[in-house]
């Protein structure tokens, strides 16, 4: 209405004008709007309502300046195909690798192993993806649509034979490791010789960090070098699915069994049975397990229980929209582009 209002008040000062001071067209005021006789003129209050409402609500004013963040963003990851035409989300991946001997400091040849391995199970062109059995083909996910990028590998040399993942000091250059490259357009992995628990303990092959970590310094996934790419990693772990497994923590799946190791919690997608805990090895299919006096075929070959590589080889369905959510333009991980 108060742009009518405008509008009509210019309109009325226009032919009020000597029309010969008028000599160049593009000196028309914008606001010079043909004058119909009688016709009713289209009126829409929304810029006028939402100006008011950021004027009275600075949070809604934050909100709509990181929107538009978001959607700039998209618009010109767009452009430079960072999000493919089909919608497919490509991350791009640093490797941090901080080794104490040669043997460690895994080579290029082997962080594109991993980057191939990464490919292919998002995308489900997996060489052993005819091992899903075909009870679970219904529901399995087929192409994720994310794929993986590496942007840089940096190297340092240091003397520690462990690092402890309560203190994360292979994330930092003053603690002898080396700084995370923008967590909020990368996605960090380092690779250590050995992963202790606070105790000292080793035995951890890797761990990530979920989606509320998104923009922290130690944002990331950790991997022992042992179990990066394929060429000479440590059996039955060398397939890669190690790392395969981490991304998808850090793209907000939780293990089949749920987030607390007591086990038979939901791990927000139906269409992965309920387990009780963790399965290793190379189950036979069908493996039954309970839950709540109900037993279940589990999904021992999805790659989020802790089967052997050579025997995970699927996601589902509902962790694929997990994950579509993470990376979408309005999920915690949208920066990934
Ligand atoms: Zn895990």
């Amino acid at each position: 209405m108060k742009k009518f209002l405008f509008g009509a008040l210019v309109l009325g000062l226009m032919s009020a004008c000597n029309t010969d001071s008028l000599t160049n067209q593009n000196e028309i005021p914008q606001d010079q709007e043909p004058a119909i006789a009688g016709a009713l003129k289209r009126s829409c209050p929304s810029e006028e309502l939402r100006a008011q409402m950021l004027q009275k609500n600075p949070s809604l004013r934050l909100k709509a300046e990181e929107i538009e963040a978001r959607t700039q963003n998209f618009v010109n990851d767009l452009k430079v195909g960072k999000v493919l035409a089909d919608g497919t989300v490509e991350i791009p991946v640093v490797f941090n690798v901080i080794y104490n001997t040669s043997a460690q400091n895994v080579s290029d040849a082997r962080i594109a192993e991993q980057i191939a391995v990464l490919n292919a199970d998002y995308g489900a062109t997996n060489s052993d993806i005819n091992k899903i059995p075909s009870a679970f083909q219904p529901v399995a996910a087929g192409d994720v649509k994310i794929r993986f990028k590496l942007v840089a590998t940096n190297r340092k040399q240091n003397s520690k034979t462990g690092w402890k993942s309560n203190l994360e000091e292979m994330k930092k250059a003053s603690t002898g490791g080396i700084d995370a490259t923008d967590v909020n357009k990368n996605m960090n992995i380092w690779v250590v010789n050995s992963i202790l628990d606070e105790n000292g303990q080793a035995g951890t092959l890797g761990y990530a960090y979920y989606p509320e970590n998104a923009g922290q310094w130690y944002d990331g996934l950790v991997i022992g070098y042992q179990y990066i790419g394929k060429t000479g990693a440590s059996a039955p772990f060398n397939l890669g699915r190690t790392v395969t497994h981490e991304v998808g923590h850090y793209l907000n799946l939780p293990h089949l069994w749920g987030s607390s190791d007591a086990g038979c919690q939901t791990d927000y997608s139906n269409d992965t049975p309920v387990s009780p805990g963790p399965n290793y090895g190379n189950p036979t299919y069908p493996l039954n397990r309970v839950c709540g006096g109900v037993s279940r075929s589990q999904m021992f070959m999805n790659y989020m229980d802790y089967v052997d590589d050579k025997s995970m080889v699927m996601f589902s369905a509902n962790q694929k929209t997990r994950m579509q959510a993470v990376v979408a333009a309005s999920g915690p991980r949208s920066g990934l582009r």
